[in-house]
């Protein structure tokens, strides 16, 4: 079996501690890899190339860390059907998703090919006279980078291309479930030219990221995982004078009305409810349905089409729809399913039963939809983070506006309709980071910026995107003068002003 290192000063490194974490198949249920858990030591080594790499790397003119961007974007698709099993292999998701994960992460790096212009500052001649005024961007440091399970490839990708391009140093702790995927794209980059010690990557858990928090030579930290995770991160970095990004979970609402061509909303519901088994941080878990007519048509299109889904092996041919990730994730997900039916929602499919012959230790379940789901049910207020959607009926329009608003999570959300001044009135008014018209997964591209409000995102910016590049740099305002040698002016003790 094989055993993942950590990645530190460009080589592999096994690091000091003697802690491991399993790493399993969750099509199989078989155990494929161990992972090293790094302890404070490992960190500390990890903090200390980043450290000493950093003032060479961040000298190195722009244009020179984006060509090392182009020659990256490069590795990564030719080595994609590699990096996509691996995925596969440790994630669940099919090949194709998997594909798919790669190339949104693939397409921040192609956004991170344009730094030399992303970096360029402003001028001013004459704020005064004689006097010019300029502002410049310049990396924050050593920054580093904690991802969750969900997205192995398109998270880390995220985060430390962007990073790097800035001129920072970066640490990756990627999820400690499925880290063959970011070791290679860490491999990669150095393939590509990145330098020693520019990124470096440890596995682990708690311990590891508790390391990162508190180490006095990290100056930034970004995070994406679930919610109570982001607000703790974001507390104990901030605590310890970082700057901090923490992106937490999701129930993201789609709204149908009854205008919106129902066939073409049941299809969106099943992409965003059942894609990746619902493990998307933008999956749709709550389909609001406008009116008991509308209801009605998408339960009775729904119903058919998630007992159709064709569920098996995330490497099998014509797989719509993998396992989820671990026996945890499926038992906790088995158990929010009865209490929904024991607080009272109707179960219209029931995923539970599912089996996978073949692949009876698999992590496997069915495709479940519930109706009547009301706001008080831990269904509704739990993110589930599985494939079961939550079919909530509301009275008109406002009570939708107004359900949205009141959830305590602001991901994503979408409106489905034909009618131009709802869908408008709907972006404007939902208070939530991302939102799809007729788009249910409105996960923004690259050189947009992905981020949540209210408990979906701790912090102020938004990841990749312009919001990336102010992240991962700080702004330097300089005001300059060349008076002619030899002039008297005097001093003057009042506040100085540009007249
Ligand atoms: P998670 O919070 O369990 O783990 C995320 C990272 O935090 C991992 O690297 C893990 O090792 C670390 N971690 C876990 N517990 C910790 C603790 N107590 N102290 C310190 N570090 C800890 O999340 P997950 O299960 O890997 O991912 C799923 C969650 O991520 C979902 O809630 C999903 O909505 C969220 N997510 C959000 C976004 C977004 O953009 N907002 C994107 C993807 C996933």
């Amino acid at each position: 079996m094989k055993t993942l290192d950590h990645w530190i000063g460009g080589k592999f490194a096994t690091g000091s501690s003697d802690r491991k974490g399993r790493v399993f198949n969750p099509a199989t249920g078989e155990q494929v890899a161990e992972a090293r858990l790094a302890n404070v030591a490992d960190v500390n080594a990890a903090v200390a190339v980043a450290k000493a790499a950093l003032p060479e790397w961040s000298a190195t003119p722009p244009l020179r860390r984006a060509r090392i961007m182009f020659r990256f974007n490069e590795l990564i698709l030719a080595n994609e059907q590699e990096l996509a099993e691996m995925i596969t292999n440790e994630h669940g998701k099919t090949i194709e998703d998997a594909k798919g994960d790669i190339l949104r992460g693939r397409e921040v790096v192609e956004f991170a090919c344009g730094i030399p212009h992303l970096l360029r500052g402003d001028f001013t001649e004459d704020v005064g006279t004689g006097v010019d005024a300029y502002s410049i961007r310049q990396p924050v440091g050593v920054c580093a980078g904690i991802t969750p399970f969900n997205f192995p490839a398109m998270i880390p990708l995220w985060m430390f291309p962007l990073s790097i391009a800035c001129g920072n140093t970066f640490i990756l702790k990627p999820s400690e479930r499925d880290p063959s995927c970011p070791l290679r794209l860490v491999e990669l980059a150095h393939e590509a030219g990145v330098p020693e010690g520019v990124v470096n990557m440890v596995n682990g858990d708690k311990e590891a990221v508790d390391a990162i928090l508190t180490h006095a030579d990290i100056d930034a930290v970004s995070f994406v995982g679930s919610t109570p995770v982001a607000q703790y991160i974001y507390s104990t970095a901030a605590e310890h004078g970082k700057r901090v990004q923490a992106l937490g979970g999701a129930k993201n609402h789609m709204v149908v009305m009854p205008d919106a061509d129902m066939e073409q909303a049941a299809d969106a519901l099943i992409s965003a409810g059942y894609g990746s088994a619902g493990q998307r941080c933008m999956a749709v878990s709550v389909a609001v349905a406008v009116g008991d007519d509308t209801a009605d048509a998408l339960v009775e299109k729904l119903t058919p089409k998630i007992q159709e889904l064709k569920i098996g092996p995330g490497n099998g041919d014509d797989i719509e729809m993998g396992p989820v990730v671990t026996k945890q994730a499926q038992e906790r997900i088995f158990s929010l399913i009865d209490q929904g039916e024991k607080d009272g929602a109707t179960l219209v499919v029931d995923g539970r039963g599912f089996k996978m012959q073949g692949y009876e230790n698999g992590y496997f379940m069915g495709g479940t939809l519930f109706d009547n789901v009301t706001e008080d049910m831990s269904i509704y207020r739990e993110e589930i983070f599985g494939p079961v959607l939550s079919l909530v009926r509301s009275q008109d329009y406002e009570d939708a506006v107004d359900l949205v608003n009141r959830n305590e999570y602001g991901n994503g959300t979408a409106i489905f309709t034909r009618d131009g001044d709802a869908a408008r009135d709907f972006a404007e008014r939902v208070q939530i980071g991302m939102v799809g018209v007729n788009v249910p997964i409105p996960v923004p591209v690259a050189y947009h910026s992905f981020g949540g409000w209210k408990r979906s995102l701790f912090g102020d910016m938004h990841m990749h995107g312009m919001e990336g590049v102010r992240f991962y740099t700080r702004q330097k305002a300089i005001t300059s003068r060349w008076p002619k040698s030899g002039v008297r002016e005097g001093h003057s003790l009042t506040m100085p002003t540009m007249q």
